[in-house]
């Protein structure tokens, strides 16, 4: 042990700098192997310690409660750690790969997860098939073989363990601090799969695009939500149509200092342009207050927009106006140009098609639109440079 901690001072006293990029993508590469030998190494001994019950002398209950407080693991993965290690036992060509760095931990661990789903006859027929599919795939990759194996080999298990597996999903959206909403859930296959069908086909990409995959996917899903509450096809709840209402004070619409923000139901407060944003095309209910709790205009969820108004918008905008945007009439919201607040009209020459980003950008993100929206549409960044359509 001391020689490989004084191997390992060796090599993190080197410098750097004056080694080539082939020599470091070499070392990146040969001490992944390594790791993987270590890690070999660990589970050998775990295996041994574990069949000697050596965490009872520390007092722990089982070896993955030792290990959990010992190396402080997440309780998955100390569980992990021993499942994997015992399976190991059993495996030896798996093992002696792993040893011998051709294989990673990751892809050991699926293997020896398939060992114990997979009927005990056929795990010596399939380690050397798994082996040889370790060898060329990613350990997820890897993960979908086993799966397919285990429906050729034992069709009855695969369909209960689909069962069981189905029984297990759930989907939490909680409220948490900053007005933000956590999501985390599982999905069954099919429901996953119909879900990222749905959020692919709403995945629009933006010209010059700036999101991260992750908040694309963030914008599909409420895009997915958005067209389900605008559809008019969901189910009503005491005699309405769902929808989204907004609670705000009318100083807040009209823009005057010190006005209170607003408020959405399920997240609570949100900031006063935000709150006109989301006031600013119809299909949202607005609730308008003049002060705490003096409702104005209980607003009945007109559609300020008519159908007709938004088909004659449809065609004379195309799309989203903002500057180089090519998002299609379905994905837009009417803006008012003029707050109907502050008096501005719901007609053609006051409303604008905006797609939901570029609307954010127009209300929270301080861009100007300016020109006549038979014309040309200039926007002005928040710094003053003026952005032309292409
Ligand atoms: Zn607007
Ligand atoms: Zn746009």
């Amino acid at each position: 042990m001391s020689g490989l901690a004084s191997a390992l001072d060796e090599l993190a006293g080197e410098q750097l700098a004056q080694l080539s990029d082939a020599t470091l993508g070499a070392d990146v590469v040969e001490l992944f192997r390594i790791a993987g030998r270590l890690d070999a190494e660990i589970l050998r001994r775990l295996a041994v310690f574990d069949a000697r019950g050596g965490a009872a002398a520390d007092g722990a209950l089982s070896t993955a409660a030792w290990l959990r407080s010992a190396c402080r693991l997440a309780p998955g993965a100390a569980t992990e750690r021993v499942a994997v290690a015992r399976a190991l036992t059993e495996l030896p060509v798996t093992a002696a790969e792993l040893g011998a760095g051709e294989i990673s931990y990751r892809h050991a661990a699926v293997i020896a997860t398939a060992a114990t789903e997979l009927p005990a006859a056929v795990t010596s027929d399939a380690e050397p098939v798994l082996l040889e599919a370790a060898h060329r795939y990613d350990p997820a990759t890897l993960r979908r073989a086993v799966t397919r194996l285990r429906t050729s080999f034992d069709p009855d298990r695969a369909e209960r363990d689909a069962e069981a597996d189905y029984g297990r999903r759930k989907l939490f959206v909680s409220p948490i601090l900053d007005g933000l909403f956590a999501l985390d859930g599982l999905l069954d296959a099919e429901g996953g799969e119909m879900l990222l069908t749905a959020l692919s086909a709403l995945d629009y990409p933006l010209p010059a695009e700036t999101r991260t995959p992750a908040q694309r996917r963030a914008d599909a899903l409420v895009e997915l939500a958005r067209r389900a509450l605008a559809g008019g096809s969901l189910p009503e709840g005491g005699g309405e149509r769902p929808h989204v209402t907004v609670t705000v004070d009318l100083a807040t619409l009209e823009q005057r200092a010190g006005a209170a923000g607003a408020e959405l139901a399920w997240a609570g407060p949100v900031t006063a342009e935000t709150a006109r944003r989301i006031a600013c095309d119809a299909g949202v209910a607005r609730v308008i207050t003049a002060g705490r709790s003096e409702p104005l205009d209980v607003g009945r969820r007109t559609r300020v927009v008519s159908p007709a108004m938004r088909r004659a918008l449809a065609v004379r905008d195309g799309g989203c106006r903002f500057p180089g945007c090519d998002r299609p009439p379905a994905w837009t919201d009417a803006h008012h140009r003029k707050p109907w607040a502050e008096g501005g009209e719901t007609s053609m020459a006051n409303l604008l098609l905006l797609c939901p980003s570029h609307h954010r950008y127009v209300h929270e993100g301080g861009w100007r639109l300016v020109g006549d929206p038979t014309e040309v549409i200039t926007a002005i960044r928040p710094d003053g440079v003026e952005i032309r359509p292409p």
